[in-house]
């Protein structure tokens, strides 16, 4: 059997590329996120008694990667990036359908004139990324405390100490008022080390970037620590 999915609506977050996307919503928690319902499913309607429930399940694709097909077996980032497991005990973006299931906090719903927004604390969702259901979480079936983890059994642990260069608090301080979370957030992403996995516990003398909100954020890893060198306006 084959399905067609309509694109319900569109996920609007501060990560403007993959690099850097925390591997799961509740790993990076000072930042916000919309979903824009479309039409026809942007009516009041539609979302009516959601807002007594506090977290959703979002069904989504991975738009961005959905045309670079699967293999059987991955290397998940949590095993070192060298052992291989199979697809299906993962949570790897490249799957033979490209859906992804997050649960996000609900902090409201805004009806507007001819809009329905759903506003979301932290996700691990690209820009764009394009919704295809919304279920409410319901605690007494969906959390289960006792269940096994597998390989990740816990958040990861190993966490940078993240530091702002001069040029950057100034940068921050520039922002303060239209992004108050900012430092907060920047320094929270960086911690997880976006770096693919053979990068870790090697010197790495590399620059890296990466675009969040509007802004390019360069940045430095000698482990254990993070530097972060400059916030720019992305071009
Ligand atoms: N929580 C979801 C799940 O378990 O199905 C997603 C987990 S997946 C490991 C999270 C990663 O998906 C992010 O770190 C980011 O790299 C990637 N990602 C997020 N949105 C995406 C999109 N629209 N297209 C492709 N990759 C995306």
């Amino acid at each position: 059997m084959k399905f067609e999915l309509d694109t319900l609506g569109l996920i609007h977050s501060p990560y403007k590329e993959k690099f850097a996307i925390p591997r799961q919503p509740g790993l990076v928690t000072s930042s916000t996120a919309r979903l824009e319902l479309l039409p026809p499913y942007n009516q009041a309607d539609a979302v009516r008694g959601l807002e007594q429930f506090s977290h959703l399940w979002l069904s989504f694709v991975f738009h961005q990667t959905m045309d670079q097909g699967w293999h059987p077996t991955v290397r998940p980032p949590r095993l070192g990036g060298n052992e291989r497991v199979g697809v299906f005990a993962t949570r790897s973006t490249f799957r033979p359908n490209p859906l992804g299931l997050s649960v996000v906090p609900l902090l409201g719903v805004t009806l507007e004139r001819g809009g329905v927004w759903l506003e979301l604390g932290a996700v691990d969702l690209l820009d764009g990324t394009p919704i295809v259901d919304i279920k409410p979480y319901i605690p007494y079936a969906d959390s289960l405390p006792q269940a096994r983890g597998g390989f990740a059994p816990e958040p990861p642990g190993d966490l940078l100490t993240v530091h702002f260069s001069p040029e950057a608090e100034a940068a921050l301080a520039h922002h303060q008022r239209a992004l108050p979370q900012l430092r907060q957030f920047i320094g929270e992403v960086l911690a997880q080390d976006p770096r693919p996995a053979y990068k870790k516990g090697k010197t790495d003398e590399k620059e890296y970037g990466v675009r969040l909100f509007d802004l390019n954020v360069r940045f430095r890893i000698r482990e254990p620590e993070c530097e972060v060198i400059s916030l720019d306006p992305a071009q």
